[in-house]
């Protein structure tokens, strides 16, 4: 989805798995896609140009359909079934049932690093760039955690939120692989796609 955001890196980062990435500005972008990343960057943003590109209706029948999603960041609020501390208008696809709070992880440390295992995947921690990153509030029964990190940060909560997710064919981070160059979870979305080709 190229409407906001770290459209470029996500582009790179399919591009070295030998993907072809669409970039989707409009409905006819659509047509014939196997899977959609929805980027990092700004969810009320990316919200508006859902609604005057005339995108939101047929990205909604995607979700319907269960089309294999792969949202970080911004991406990760837009996938979920509920946004708190959003515009009140914002768009919220409801591809995953998650809760998720908007820029929640602390107003002094609103960007952090941290190495991640996540399950399922090989080769080591994942580098993982949170930038003013959605806190998961709550997780409906038939998501899976795949990585967490604490809260805490000084906050005085050190409970572990989910920062990794996934329900069926849909993946969402809360940080953004795609700036560390980093492929593994589109690869996990990709591999969704050649599922359903079997
Ligand atoms: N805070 C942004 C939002 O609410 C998300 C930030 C990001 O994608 N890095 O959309």
């Amino acid at each position: 989805m190229a409407l906001q955001g770290d459209v470029r890196e996500h582009v790179a980062v399919l591009g070295q798995l030998d993907a072809v990435a669409v970039a989707v500005r409009r409905p006819m972008d659509l047509e014939g896609i196997d899977a959609l990343v929805v980027p990092g960057g700004e969810s009320t943003t990316i919200s508006m140009l859902l609604h005057s590109s005339g995108l939101l209706p047929e990205v909604e029948k995607l979700v319907a359909d269960g089309l294999p999603m792969l949202g970080t960041c911004a991406g990760m609020i837009l996938l979920a079934s509920k946004i708190l501390d959003g515009r009140p208008d914002q768009v919220c696809l409801q591809a995953i049932e998650l809760v998720v709070r908007r820029n929640a992880f602390g107003r002094q440390v609103e960007s952090f690093e941290s190495e991640l295992s996540v399950v399922g995947l090989e080769g080591g921690p994942m580098h993982a760039v949170f930038i003013r990153a959605p806190v998961v509030e709550e997780a409906g029964p038939d998501v899976e955690v795949l990585a967490s990190v604490a809260l805490g940060r000084g906050a005085g909560d050190d409970s572990l939120r989910p920062v990794v997710c996934r329900q069926g064919r849909v993946i969402v981070a809360a940080f953004h692989p795609e700036l560390a160059g980093d492929g593994r979870l589109h690869k996990m979305l990709l591999d969704q796609v050649e599922l359903e080709g079997d």
